[in-house]
């Protein structure tokens, strides 16, 4: 089980893993990115364009209204005949779209990059897809996909992930390309636990998942000591700490009052517990497995 993911104290960074800019297919420019998040709270934003693998440190005209980071995102089929899209965190050399899904995959895993199952429902994957390639995290929720056609929310597939990988990470995003066709942008982001807002204090914490996932309530503490899992939040209608299979308990009611505090006691025979709390307009937000 993993060491405490939330017990570092620091602070709360806003960030978005999955974004595409006028790089590949995306609407607006970095430029243009980086006004808008930045007007709306953001400290840093990964550029995840498709197949073009970003070099933040040669962009001469990175400002400093938010933090860049380097990524992007790779698609196509496995040998297996399964389609992916996969976010790769990191900076990376060598990347190109001839090479294929599968040795991009390597060539991206070898030097070090975070992966991360992007998108699976609207993708159409199986289980099967998820444990074949091991990757770090899996989207559980997709804003782009969610406005296309209601595929965002990939829940299930962070479970299948789960069974077989315990610490497997969640990450809501995205996916913004901000086009007549892709209009929305912050609908879902992480919030990393760091001390300070460097790219390698970022990518440390998101890599030992010290950060939760949103799409819109707030996190305020999150205080895991022995079994007792205390946490303190936006107002939020429903706080659940969710394990494998049926397993899970509740706090909050359908009719009753808003509560910005729970405390839930983790049973020992759980594979995974992780917290997630939902707010008055359904909006949800999910820790990483504690
Ligand atoms: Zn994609
Ligand atoms: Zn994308």
């Amino acid at each position: 089980m993993n060491a405490n993911r939330y017990g570092g104290g620091g602070r709360w960074f806003k960030g978005n893993t999955h974004i595409h800019s006028t790089a590949s297919d995306g609407g607006k420019t970095f430029a243009e990115l980086e006004a808008m998040y930045a007007g709306r709270g953001y400290d840093f934003l990964f550029r995840t364009d498709h197949w073009i693998a970003s070099d933040v440190r040669a962009d001469p005209r990175v400002a400093r209204k938010l933090l860049w980071m380097d990524g992007v995102e790779l698609d196509g089929q496995d040998s297996c005949g399964s389609m992916y899209h996969v976010v790769c965190l990191g900076r990376f050399r060598g990347l190109s779209r001839k090479m294929g899904f599968e040795n991009g995959l390597k060539a991206a895993r070898r030097q070090g990059g975070l992966l991360i199952l992007a998108h699976p429902l609207w993708m159409g994957n199986t289980p099967e897809d998820v444990w074949r390639w091991k990757f770090d995290g899996v989207e559980v929720y997709n804003y782009v996909c969610q406005w296309l056609n209601g595929k965002g929310d990939n829940l299930a597939y962070w479970h299948f992930g789960l069974s077989r990988q315990p610490g497997m990470l969640a990450f809501a995003a995205d996916d913004a390309h901000i086009t007549a066709n892709h209009p929305g942008w912050n609908g879902a982001w992480i919030m990393v636990n760091a001390r300070v807002r460097t790219p390698k204090a970022i990518l440390d914490a998101i890599r030992r998942g010290r950060y939760y996932s949103s799409c819109g309530p707030v996190f305020h503490d999150i205080a895991v000591h022995g079994d007792t899992v205390a946490i303190r939040t936006s107002p939020v209608r429903f706080a659940r700490l969710v394990g494998p299979d049926a397993n899970g308990c509740q706090c909050g009611s359908f009719h009753g009052k808003l509560m910005t505090e729970a405390t839930f006691s983790r049973p020992a025979d759980w594979r995974y517990a992780y917290v997630e709390i939902e707010d008055s307009r359904g909006r949800r937000a999910w820790t990483n497995t504690l």
